[in-house]
């Protein structure tokens, strides 16, 4: 957890600056209080001192001027002894350091002692009384000792003095005491101060850890913990520990409410995860969780000389089913294959096989165990012959095959996008190759997938090269085998390629869009060739031309317009020309089908449908689209006699399409005895190469002539 000046510094910091606050006014005031202290003991000694002065001046003032007037006779007279007692008397009273006795002149006339030693000697001390002063009494202090003199007078007469010398040094000594006293008062008295001051700081003390500890455990415990599961969730991270509370007050609250919400928000996540990292529809991994997981893997293998396989898996014919069938049938197919494709994986793919659907019909297995190449092999075979078993739609049997493209890592490519490009290249060439098989990639498909651009790039313009023409296949009448009309078939002559069958350019054609200014050339050019075939008909009914129509030229919309134009300009009759829709293209939208087929038969032409069975239409469709004749694909035919049920399909066909009026065209026809089993179930039009290949327009004159 980072370091962070937090709501409990932010506490703490208040709580010591105001214990800073109060410890500062406290120390101010023991401060405050020992000045105090002081103060008052200097005030005492001072007062003590004064007082004590004032005594003893008094007292000493007193005793002099009483010795004074004890001693005026003695020293008149001068009668030594009895001065000398009066002095050795007062020397005897307390405090009293000397009493000495002067004449007029200052000298000592007694000092108590027997041998009056001073005698006759000058007082020359700093305190020593002036003689002619005018005071008569003199007080004077000296550290040592108060001093008092006071002049002997008789009369106006000063016949000598006397002073008295009170020694301080007791009175120094009690004062201290008394002082010494006070003081040692004091500071117990500021002991007792301290004492409570102690005792109040560690109160306050207290009570602020006390204060700070349980704002801690209620407030900012609480609202860290809250911050970091916050946090938590801020990142991602929603399984950290759930907060719980049993409190009754807001942070309990608080609390309760954050677990809910993180409870939610972790649902919410959960759920978006899934649908970001799922298919919707089979439940399968989705190309973005593929694509992460397939970067993954390849990050991991890098380097450590281990493969992995990529098959592309894509259902074959998928849009027809949509198209035809509606979409909720083909989620049903998607769903049936995904089953089917999970089914086989988890047989085969080994335990770190990865199936994903891309969307669409297109489903992505990775593979990583074992020799892979073999291990791709086997499953690919697997899923074509697990994939290719019919397919229960709507009580109805739905034949779907699947391509599959393998690619693998590291030997086509080292990155994912080239991987999965490469998967896909494989898949179209397993397509190109005829679909229900599977194909590995080779450098040689990157060359396929360039010469399929180039082609593109080579049809542009080819008609205005003339390099597209048109040959026509007879279509004959089964009663008579009389040929009544023709198929305009498409042929490229390329410069370098040669011819190119419509089968492989009508595809890029209709991918790249250039058949939408192909169409309508082939519907003026079939329409032009058509006009000219009445005269060589003779005395039989001039015969038709059946134009193919893309869906892509449905979808524009002006087709009617773009009929009608041709029939005026070319003068052929209404009558004799037929378009060949697909199924698929009339089925895929039925509501603007009929709308364009009701316009295209307002301008009198008839419409096929072309490849008719291949699109599970079924026969049920043919009562709503107004179609005047299907023609039956070439596979039935083909398979007529070997398989009983397409000769059963193909015999329906023809029933129903009789009971509906509408006429029924063979294609295909190879051999004879396909003629003849499709003229006995009343097939009214053949057309094949065992009738007729397709041929250039002249050919086709000679031929009616
Ligand atoms: P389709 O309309 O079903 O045309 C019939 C195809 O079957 C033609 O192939 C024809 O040559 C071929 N065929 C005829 N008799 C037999 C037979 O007895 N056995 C076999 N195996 N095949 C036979 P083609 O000319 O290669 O055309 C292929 C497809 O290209 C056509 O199928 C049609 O869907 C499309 N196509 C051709 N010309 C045009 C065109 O002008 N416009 C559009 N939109 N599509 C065209
Ligand atoms: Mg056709
Ligand atoms: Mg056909």
């Amino acid at each position: 957890m980072k370091v962070r000046f937090g709501l409990q510094a932010r506490f703490l910091m208040a709580l010591t600056i105001t214990m800073g606050v109060v410890f500062a006014l406290l120390a101010l005031l023991l401060q405050r209080q020992s000045v105090m202290q002081r103060e008052v003991d200097l005030l005492g000694r001072d007062a003590m001192q004064t007082m004590a002065a004032d005594a003893l001046s008094r007292r000493g003032e007193g005793m002099v001027e009483q010795l004074a007037d004890s001693l005026t006779n003695p020293l008149y007279f001068y009668d030594l002894d009895l001065i000398g007692a009066t002095v050795r008397a007062a020397t005897r009273q307390p405090d009293v350091a000397y009493v000495l006795v002067y004449d007029a002149d200052g000298n000592i006339v007694h000092d108590g002692t027997y041998d009056i030693a001073a005698y006759g000697q000058a007082m020359t001390d700093p305190v020593a009384p002036v003689v002619d002063a005018p005071e008569e009494r003199v007080t004077q202090w000296t550290d040592t000792v108060m001093d008092v003199s006071q002049a002997i007078t008789i009369g106006k007469e000063r016949i000598g003095g006397v002073r008295v010398g009170y020694s301080l040094l007791d009175i120094r000594a009690s004062e201290a005491r008394a002082a010494g006293n006070l003081n040692s008062r004091l500071v117990e008295l500021g002991r007792r101060h301290m004492g409570w001051f102690v005792a109040l700081l560690a109160t306050l003390a207290l009570a602020c850890v006390a204060i700070a500890l349980y704002v801690q455990r209620t407030l900012v415990k609480p609202i860290r913990e809250l911050a970091d599961a916050a946090e938590a969730i801020g990142v991602g991270n929603y399984d950290a520990k759930r907060l719980v509370s049993d409190r009754q007050d807001e942070v309990g609250a608080l609390v309760r409410a954050f677990g809910d919400m993180n409870d939610s928000i972790a649902r919410h996540d959960r759920d978006v995860r899934r649908m970001a990292y799922t298919d919707a529809l089979t439940g399968l991994t989705n190309r973005l969780a593929f694509r992460e997981s397939l970067d993954h893997r390849l990050m991991m293998l890098r380097g450590s000389g281990r493969q992995l396989g990529l098959l592309f898996a894509d259902i074959d014919d998928f849009k027809r089913v949509n198209d035809t069938l509606g979409h909720e049938a083909g989620d049903e197919v998607l769903l049936q294959f995904a089953n089917r494709i999970s089914g086989v994986v988890g047989l085969m793919g080994g335990d770190e096989a990865l199936l994903a659907r891309f969307g669409g019909d297109e489903f992505v297995i990775l593979i990583q165990d074992g020799d892979v190449r073999d291990s791709a092999t086997r499953l690919a075979e697997a899923l074509v012959r697990e994939l290719g078993q019919p397919l229960m739609l709507e009580g109805r049997q739905v034949f779907l095959g699947t391509s599959i493209g393998i690619t693998l890592f590291p030997e086509d490519a080292a990155d994912a996008s080239a991987l999965m490009k490469n998967g896909d290249i494989a898949m179209y060439q397993a397509k190109v190759a005829g679909k229900n098989c599977y194909r590995y990639y080779s450098r040689a498909m990157d060359q396929a997938v360039e010469r399929r651009v180039h082609m593109e790039q080579e049809l542009r313009g080819a008609w205005e090269r003339g390099e597209l023409s048109l040959v026509y296949q007879p279509i004959v009448r089964m009663s008579d085998r009389r040929v009544v009309g023709a198929e305009a078939l498409l042929r490229w002559q390329h410069p370098e390629m040669g011819t190119i069958s419509p089968a492989v350019f009508i595809d890029v054609a209709e991918q790249s869009g250039l058949i939408e200014s192909i169409g309508p050339r082939v519907l003026r050019a079939a329409c032009a060739a058509a006009a000219q075939w009445a005269n060589a008909a003779g005395s039989h009914e001039p015969p038709f031309v059946s134009v193919n129509v893309s869906p892509r030229q449905l979808r524009t919309g002006d087709l009617p317009e773009e009929v009608a134009a041709c029939l005026r300009d070319t003068g052929l009759p209404a009558s004799r020309l037929h378009l060949e829709l697909t199924e698929t293209a009339v089925i895929s939208d039925e509501a603007h089908a009929s709308a364009l087929l009701a316009k295209l038969h307002r301008t009198g032409v008839k419409v096929w449908l072309d490849d008719f069975g291949t699109g599970f239409s079924g026969l049920s469709h043919l009562r709503r689209v107004p179609v005047d004749g299907v023609k039956i694909d070439k596979s039935f035919v083909a398979d007529m006699q070997r398989d009983p049920d397409d000769l059963a399909l193909t015999t329906a066909i023809i029933a129903m399409a009789h009971s509906l009026g509408i006429t029924v065209v063979a294609e295909g026809v190879e051999k004879e005895a396909q003629y003849d089993i499709l003229r006995a179930r009343g097939c009214n039009l053949a057309q094949g190469y065992w009738l007729g290949h397709p041929m250039t327009a002249t050919e086709f004159r000679h031929l009616l002539i």
